[in-house]
């Protein structure tokens, strides 16, 4: 079974709610990874509006 990501912060979530946004919207139909280790030191995090550190996908539909 595919991972599954939050749609409003783009993070790969394995439990019942997403860490950040505490909300249960996910989706299984995403592209790409990209680990976090520090958000501001990062252009591409920056890019994407990520805040935490954390693996995250790059698209999500
Ligand atoms: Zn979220």
């Amino acid at each position: 079974m595919a991972e599954k990501v939050c749609r409003n912060c783009k993070m790969f979530v394995t439990g019942t709610a997403c860490p950040l946004c505490r909300t249960a919207n996910f989706s299984r139909t995403w592209k790409g990874v990209l680990y976090v280790n520090d958000p501001n030191g990062s252009e591409v995090a920056q890019l994407l509006g990520i805040k935490a550190p954390g693996k995250y996908c790059l698209w999500v539909k």
